[in-house]
This record gives structure tokens, sequence and C-alpha cells, in this order.
């Protein structure tokens, strides 16, 4: 029977460190959002000596981070070309390289922290809906070799079957460096981490009005939950897709999108082997893109963009539907394989479809990683502590400039979703 939850929560329990208890007058940081941004930034600000006071709406992991598919992914949403183009050869390589640190940086924390969550490299596989695409593949390794170091490797038409059972394909990409994880594992251990270095967590505090205020002569802002308020010199928003009223700026910079996921009931080994021989982190070339992958148990949870708006009973309800179709269309093996879970989250987008952090009027934030969160997140919400706590750490995508919408033509509310749902689809149809 196909329950609507989401499976990686059947897996964990989330750790008991965020229960309700009174606010402390003051904290150094208010961090605001319990995702990997929060945690990982929390973590480091506390394991550096500082009061940190985690606010989060709802519980640990609530948002996309424990959502996810779970793929730890090199590079980033906007192609390389287009990197280069829009900021130039230096920068671009610094993009790049931190694309990869990201990998290496959420690898450190599993291994320090002893994080239970299944990290393994498994690498990725692109692969390609049309031959333009894929002749399109080489051009791109080519590039990432000569101007980034980093060697991609391609897989004709006929090699496919080592790395993927089906057919439809016009032959793949992979990056070996890339990983999966089961991210409310990973979640859940982030979180006992910045607890454990000292942070404190509240769920149930949703973030409501951020003020200025001084304290005794010190800057800094009176934070209005709804646990109470709680007055501190700097604050941190990690609230990526789920981004509200509390900081109005950010979401008029932030579109949400829905992403959808449905997993399988548990496939014997060799069908499991047959679909996917390497374990792979698998997603194909197109606008409106499928991801796939098998969960360490060996379901196989496929995921996309299969309505644009955030996720609702009714879009989860329709989502499974739509993508157990296209399972079908990549994977006919599964045409009677049950369908066990179906869920929703949201995703964050920026106008240009980068990563961005730093600080808007005087707020710290880190925000806009459009489907690529797991790894990035970690990395931003590490960065962002850094520089909070005094340092001035490389960052390359706190040095960009953050667009807003074009024209100003958004207050947070996305009334553009059906029209970028049927763009997507024409790009993908004409591309
Ligand atoms: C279905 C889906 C599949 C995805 N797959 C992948 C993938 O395979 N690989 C990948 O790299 N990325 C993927 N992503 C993206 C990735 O999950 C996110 O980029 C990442 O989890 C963002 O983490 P975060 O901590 O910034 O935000 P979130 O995990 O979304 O956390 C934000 C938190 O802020 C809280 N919040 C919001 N407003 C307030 C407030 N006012 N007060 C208090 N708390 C507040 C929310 O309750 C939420 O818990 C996927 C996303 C979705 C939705």
């Amino acid at each position: 029977m196909m329950r609507e939850q989401n499976y990686w929560l059947t897996t964990v329990a989330m750790p008991n460190v965020g229960r309700s208890r009174p606010l402390p007058e003051t904290v150094d940081v208010a961090v605001i959002g319990a995702g990997f941004t929060g945690m990982s930034a929390a973590r480091t600000l506390a394991s550096r000596g500082a009061r940190v006071a985690v606010l989060e709406s709802q519980t640990i992991g609530w948002g996309a981070s424990s959502r996810n598919g779970g793929m730890v992914l090199t590079g980033l949403k906007l192609g390389v070309n287009k990197l280069i183009s829009l900021y130039g050869r230096d920068l671009a390589r610094r993009m790049y390289a931190a694309s990869l640190a990201t990998i290496d940086c959420v690898e450190r924390i599993v291994l320090e922290e002893g994080i239970d969550c299944d990290f393994t490299r498994s690498g990725h596989l692109e692969v390609a809906c049309k031959q333009k695409h894929f002749d399109d593949y080489a051009r791109q390794a080519d590039v990432i070799a000569r101007e980034f170091n980093h060697q991609l490797h391609i897989v004709q038409k006929n090699d496919l079957a080592g790395e993927i059972g089906s057919s439809i394909y016009f032959g793949g990409m992979v990056d070996e460096v890339s990983a999966g994880l089961n991210p409310a594992k990973y979640v859940a251990g982030l979180a006992r981490a910045a607890a454990g270095a000292g942070a404190a967590i509240y769920e149930n505090a949703q973030v409501q009005r951020i003020e200025r205020s001084a304290h005794n002569g010190t800057k800094g802002w009176q934070v209005t939950t709804s646990l109470g308020t709680v007055w501190s010199r700097d604050v941190f928003v990690g609230t990526s897709g789920y981004t509200g009223e509390a900081t109005p700026a950010l979401r008029k910079k932030i579109v949400p999108i829905g992403s959808y996921i449905i997993t399988t009931a548990v496939l014997a080994e060799a069908l499991a082997r047959e679909l996917s021989p390497r374990c792979r982190m698998i997603y194909d070339s197109k606008n409106y893109l499928y991801y796939y992958r098998l969960t360490p148990d060996n379901r196989m949870l496929f995921g996309g963009r299969a309505a644009f708006f955030p996720e609702t009973a009714d879009t989860i309800r329709q989502s499974a539907e739509i993508l157990r179709q296209g399972m079908i269309q990549v994977y006919p093996q599964l045409r009677d394989t049950e369908i066990e879970y179906v869920w929703g989250g949201t995703l964050d987008f920026a106008f240009d479809i980068m990563p961005h952090a730093g600080q808007l009027n005087g707020i710290y934030y880190a925000l806009g990683y459009a489907g690529h969160g797991v790894a990035m997140a970690t990395y931003q919400g590490q960065k962002m502590a850094e520089r909070i706590a005094g340092g001035a750490p490389d960052n390359p995508f706190a040095e960009i400039p953050f667009p807003g919408a074009p024209l100003g033509l958004y207050n947070g509310n996305p009334w553009f979703l059906p029209l970028a749902g049927a763009w997507y689809r024409f790009l993908d149809w004409v591309s």
C-alpha cells in the first residue's frame, strides 16, 4: 500500500535535542532553520565557543534536508560554459573547486562526528535524453578537464548497460567524486553534533519578526518567535525554500519550487543490480528532469518536478502517478513493482540559479541551492559560521550579486510557476 510519507524518516529517530524549553534571554547567534545549513553553522559556531540558539518552526530536519534524494553532487546547477561566461575564468574556477570541496566537507563531518548515514562515494551518472545532449557531454567534460582540472568520463550508448539497466538514453557522463547518503540520518547526525558542541536547538519556534535592538550598548537583534523572544548579536538565516515573512527581503529573492519523490518496495538483489549496477546517483539531461537512485536497502527512489508548486496533499498524490509513469519509461522492469512511499518538498531557486551567501540588511544568510543543496548547504553553513565568528573564509558565492526578480515583479508569491512549468516543458521539446 502506498503511504504519503517520507520514506527516509522511517529509517531514523530524530534526536531529542529540540524539545521545547524557555528561550534564553540572550545568545551570540540565532540560527533560523534546523536543516543542513542551520545545523552545519550551529555546529561550527558552537565548537568555537559561541552561544547559539537554533530556532526551527517545525522539527529538526523537517524541511528539504530530510526529504531530498540524498545525492551529494559535484558541480553547480548552472552549466560550466554559462558559469565561465557570467563570472569569468578565475571566479568560475574557484566556484567549481568549491563545489568539489563541498563533498569533502560532508565526508569530513560524517567521519569526525561518526554519523551513521550510509555515506558512499558511489559517483553520479548524468544520462542524455537526446543525441545532441550526449554530443554536448564531451564538450562539457573537455571544459571541466581543461578549466577546472577535474575528470569526468563519457559513457557511450553501447557501454551504458554497465551503468544503468535502461535502454532509452543516448549515453552518459560519470563523475566518480559524487556520493550518496541517507539525508534524514545525516541531518539527525548533524543536529546531534551541533547539540554536542553546545548549540541549543528549539523546535516549534517559528521566527515571526527580527528587529534591530541594542542590549547593554551592543548592537544586535530582537528575535520574536512563537516560543517568546531572544536577543541575539547576530542572526543567520538558513530557511531555503521555506523562507517566509520573517525575512521579507530574502523571500523576494527566492522562488520556492516543488519536487516530489516515490520509492518502490524493496527490490530483489539481482533486479537492483540490473537497474543500477554501480549504485550511482542518476539524473537525466532535461530541464524538467528525473533523478533516481537505489536506497541503501535496495528500493528504487525516483524523483522529479512532477508539479512545479510546493507540496500539498493534492500535488503529492498527483505526483505519485506522474512519477510512476516516468519511472516505467526509464525502467519497464518496474511495471509491476509496488510504490510504497510518496512525498514532496520545496526547493529554493534564486533568479540566477546560483547559491548565495552573505549579509542582507545586516542579517547573515545562505540559500539558493537549486536542488544541489546536500553538500552546498553543509559547506555554506560552515563557511558563514566561520565568517560570523570573525574569520574571512574563501567563499566565491559570497562575492556575487544576489539579483531580485526582473523588473521587481515578485513579492514572494510565485504567481508565474504554471508559466515556468510550461516554459521548461517547451524547452525540453525544442532543445
Ligand atoms: C524533493 C527534494 C529532493 C532533493 N534532492 C536533492 C539531492 O538529491 N541532492 C541535493 O544536493 N539536493 C537536493 N535537494 C535540495 C536540498 O535538499 C536542499 O538544498 C537542502 O536540504 C537545503 O537545506 P537547508 O538547511 O538550507 O533548508 P531546509 O532543510 O529546507 O530547512 C529550512 C528550515 O527552515 C525552517 N524555517 C523556515 N522559516 C522559518 C521561520 N520563520 N522560523 C523558524 N524556522 C523556519 C523550516 O521549517 C525548515 O525546516 C532536494 C530537495 C527536495 C525538496
